[in-house]
């Protein structure tokens, strides 16, 4: 059995992100730490996908960013719209393929870090650290041990909670015939598509160059969508309402990505941790997750270097978190309408502010002045139920 000092299991944003933070400065002593990355075989194609999230105009990325925007816009259904900026910010894009890329060329220069091929099946605590048992491409036994285990594993089941939505989507990568697109503007939410009877849809366009775009169709709702579903929703979004004319679709990515008010423990037990998605780092109000691993990837592998328990931190303030359990309520229950609620938080506030909220960086005043721009009665009403909602798997089961 080998003997390391951290196993990291998946090699997603969060895996990823969390081993070249640990190993980008020696350890305790001045050690670096020997790191093994565990990640099924060929397990890369199926998760591609891009991620985007708000950085500094400088970020430490930037090398893998492969787009990013200034001014962004928010159109309600009539067309009417609001743009704003978030001074000293850019919305950024990043491709999976690109970061996976960038990530393993710097991996590769390490040589206490080792990647291996193989499928977790378990994590057993020990009693000065975790066993971690998997399988190779050919079936044989893997067994790793080391004094911390980080896991990103997916949750085969989501924690019992309150409430449950999913943010559902398919997007085109889009190449028209004639320019078409403003490649300063990215449109955040577009509520020019139709509308689900409970939650909200929209369009969220992602400007590549003047002729191509990302065109995606979001829903945030209780169930996905099927293919042809989203299609035709998307066919009738680009024709109808953006007017691309002619054009070609190079490329699909469709997703989903829970939005609940679950409780992730991000502790399994002493040695080891749950990061990423698995490990509550998804926010529930928007599904935005990767500036979160950033975030949390520095601050555990500080924790590392300064001999403490590298805990991953709480992803989200706790005041955020029970904001966004009373607009999932309020939007599953269906007492406020999703387009009406989303327009007038654009409108009624300054638009660097709403997300600075969205990012997870507002302030209380800022917080309770957004607060008090939604429908008041209806949020009211589910601020006072949501504590007294029992929690439960999305199955029905306690
Ligand atoms: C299509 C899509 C687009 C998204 N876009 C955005 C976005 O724009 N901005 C944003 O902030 N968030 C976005 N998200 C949400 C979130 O950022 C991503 O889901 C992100 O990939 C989560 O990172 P993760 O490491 O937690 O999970 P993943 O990236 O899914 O990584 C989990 C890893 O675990 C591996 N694994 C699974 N089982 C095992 C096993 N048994 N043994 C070993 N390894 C295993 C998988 O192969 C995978 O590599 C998006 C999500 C999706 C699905």
């Amino acid at each position: 059995m080998d003997d390391l000092d951290i196993v990291v299991i998946g090699a997603g944003a969060a895996g990823m992100s969390l081993v070249r933070c640990l190993v980008a400065r020696p350890g305790p002593f001045g050690v670096t730490p020997t790191v093994a990355l565990v990640q099924p075989v060929a397990a890369s194609a199926a998760t591609e996908r891009t991620w985007c999230y708000w950085d500094t105009c400088q970020g430490a990325l930037d090398r893998t960013v492969s787009a990013g925007w200034d001014r962004l816009r928010v159109r309600d259904a009539d067309s009417r719209s609001v743009t704003g900026r978030l001074p000293g910010m850019r919305y950024k894009m990043i491709r999976s393929v690109d970061f996976e890329a960038h990530v393993a060329r710097e991996l590769a220069a390490v040589p206490q870090v080792r990647r291996i091929g193989a499928t977790v099946e378990e994590v057993r605590q020990h009693a000065t650290g975790a066993h971690v048992l998997a399988r190779d491409a050919d079936g044989d036994p893997v067994r790793l041990r080391a004094r911390w285990v980080f896991d990103s594993r997916p949750p085969r089941r989501l924690p019992p909670a309150r409430t449950t939505l999913l943010q559902h989507f398919r997007g085109w990568f889009v190449r028209t015939e004639r320019d078409t697109f403003d490649p300063s503007t990215a449109d955040l939410m577009d509520f020019r598509t139709p509308q689900p009877r409970r939650g909200v849809s929209f369009g969220y366009v992602l400007p590549l160059s003047r002729r191509e775009a990302l065109v995606e169709y979001t829903e945030f709702s209780s169930r996905p969508s099927t293919t042809r579903e989203y299609e035709s929703v998307l066919s009738h979004y680009t024709e109808q309402v953006l007017r691309l004319g002619v054009f070609t679709v190079l490329r699909a990515e469709q997703g989903v990505i829970p939005m609940t008010d679950a409780v992730f423990d991000r502790r399994a037990g002493p040695s080891m941790f749950r990061i990423g998605t698995a490990g509550g780092a998804t926010r529930p109000a928007t599904g935005y997750t990767f500036a979160t691993i950033q975030r949390q990837s520095v601050d555990i592998a500080r924790s590392y270097r300064a001999g403490r328990t590298p805990l991953p931190p709480s992803p989200h303030r706790a005041r955020h978190l029970a904001m966004d359990a009373i607009m999932l309520r309020a939007l599953a229950s269906g007492r406020v309408d999703g387009v009406e609620f989303f327009t007038r938080l654009f409108r009624r506030n300054a638009f660097d502010r709403v997300i600075r909220f969205l990012d997870g960086r507002s302030r209380l005043g800022e917080d309770l002045a957004l607060g008090l721009s939604t429908p008041i009665l209806p949020m009211l009403r589910c601020a006072l139920e949501v504590p007294l909602l029992a929690r439960n798997h999305e199955d029905g089961d306690r």
